[in-house]
């Protein structure tokens, strides 16, 4: 089958998974010509066999609250594939997640964790839990009942979870603690670990520091220096967070950040100082980014995204589709040069199609934030070996494999004209890799 009849088939099979269909839209789409180019695959059904997970696992997690309430909650992990290592990908715990999401997220993941040149596979996890509002007793007790299923479907050499949006150190060392006490074995069987406890130096600040890095050789790319140049991000997480700590140490000046209610506009810019304040606020206090706006003074737009305010460079670090076309079209008109994806599939189709109309520098997040996935395989790596890696050390690897990432998106993805085309590139370097181990593993 052909990438075209694929699509059109996915959609009639899954007419109900919008977020998964938009993906492989995406990659097939991008990587049509190169598949042409080998009949073998067309023979093989690699396409299909590609964009349909190896299986998926959907599961009803009960727990009780601090009120002596039985509450449930829908559970899943999905499992895409495994041609090149052990299945790899986070946990998300939002009340968004149904398996359109985690289906899209998983197939995404497939294609990123293959251009971070790292031995893993691709897969994601999660539940329509919503750890905001929960007492850390309640995410506990949750974390465990959803471990009390999932544990016997994962481990050190078959699927290795992380974190994503909901999951973060805490909820990582809940349900690795649940998951050495079921299995009855110390393995790392679950990346973002904390650092007592075989976690690895840089992997909390890995995705927003590679995002900047990749953003950096995009840039240069152009001969532009990052320094003093304003910057527009959304999210207030663990991406966000970690991307302005490395935009402020290189120069440049973040002027917002998000949540699902609202965003911040900082006209002086987010000082490390003030970032201190947010990591607290969000990882401690677990509040909402309008305090920040209170605490100093700022201006706080509820109910919108900060894609209308005037800056050189966005960094989408919140979710899934918080850039639209109008959104895209307002970022070309006010004279954006770069859109570095911090978060996974940010920009809907139409807001890409502006991007790249215009000719900016814009990059996927499956290519520009591959560096916290990167950075979990390297904490595998040193599970393995039980040792532990220095910051230097870690942050070095993270450098070369954005670095790498970069310059393959540039080997597939430059067009006749010259222009940069980091979908195409991104998308192809990713999908080639994948196709190639299932070609020589044979139908399976
Ligand atoms: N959730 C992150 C991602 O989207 C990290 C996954 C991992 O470290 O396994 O890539």
């Amino acid at each position: 089958m052909n990438a075209k009849n694929v699509v059109e088939s996915l959609k009639k099979r899954f007419p109900n998974e919008p977020e998964y269909l938009q993906a492989v839209q995406e990659v097939l789409e991008s990587i049509e010509d190169v598949y042409n180019q080998h009949p073998e695959f067309e023979k093989a059904n690699l396409i299909e066999r590609l964009c349909i997970p190896d299986r998926i696992f959907t599961f009803r997690v009960s727990w009780v609250d601090d009120k002596g309430n039985v509450q449930t909650n829908m559970a899943y992990r999905v499992q895409h594939n495994m041609a090149i290592g052990p299945y790899k990908g986070g946990i998300r715990f939002h009340s968004s997640v149904n398996l359109s999401i985690l289906k899209f997220l998983a197939f995404e993941q497939t294609f990123k964790n293959a251009l971070t040149t790292l031995p893993m596979g691709g897969a994601k996890g999660g539940s329509d839990f919503s750890p905001r509002g929960k007492s850390n007793n309640e995410v506990m007790r949750f974390c465990q009942a959803y471990l009390l299923e999932l544990w016997r479907h994962i481990g050190p050499d078959t699927d290795v979870p992380a974190g994503d949006i909901g999951v973060g150190a805490r909820e990582v060392g809940y349900m690795f603690g649940m998951y050495r006490k079921l299995a009855h074995e110390f393995t790392g069987t679950f990346t973002g670990k904390g650092l007592e406890f075989g976690g690895s130096l840089i992997r909390p600040e890995a995705t927003g520091y590679g995002n900047v890095y990749f953003l950096c050789s995009m840039l240069a790319t152009r001969g532009i220096d990052i320094k003093g140049k304003k910057c527009l991000v959304s999210g207030s997480g663990n991406v966000a967070q970690y991307t302005c700590e490395k935009l402020i140490q290189l120069g440049a000046i973040p002027l917002t950040l998000s949540d699902s209610n609202g965003y911040i506009y900082d006209p002086d810019g987010i000082t490390q100082e003030k970032l201190e304040y947010v990591k607290d606020l969000k990882q401690v206090q677990r509040g909402r980014i309008r305090e920040y706006a209170e605490k100093y003074g700022c201006k706080y737009v509820e109910g919108a995204r900060p894609w209308g305010e005037k800056a050189d460079i966005a960094l989408p670090s919140a979710t899934q589709n918080e850039i639209n076309g109008a959104d895209a079209q307002k970022l070309v008109d006010n004279g954006i040069i770069a859109v570095a994806e911090g978060a996974n599939m940010p920009s809907t189709p139409e807001a890409i199609a502006i991007f790249q109309k215009a000719k900016l520098l814009y990059s996927p997040g499956k290519a520009s934030n591959a560096g916290g996935v990167a950075t979990s395989g390297l904490e595998m790596s040193q599970n393995s070996e039980r040792l532990s890696w220095s910051s230097e050390e870690v942050d070095a690897k993270l450098k070369g494999i954005m670095a790498n990432i970069h310059a393959n998106c540039v080997k597939y993805g430059t067009e006749p004209d010259g222009y940069i085309n980091y979908v195409k590139g991104a998308n192809i370097a990713g999908f080639m890799k994948v196709a190639k181990a299932m070609m020589a593993q044979g139908i399976i």
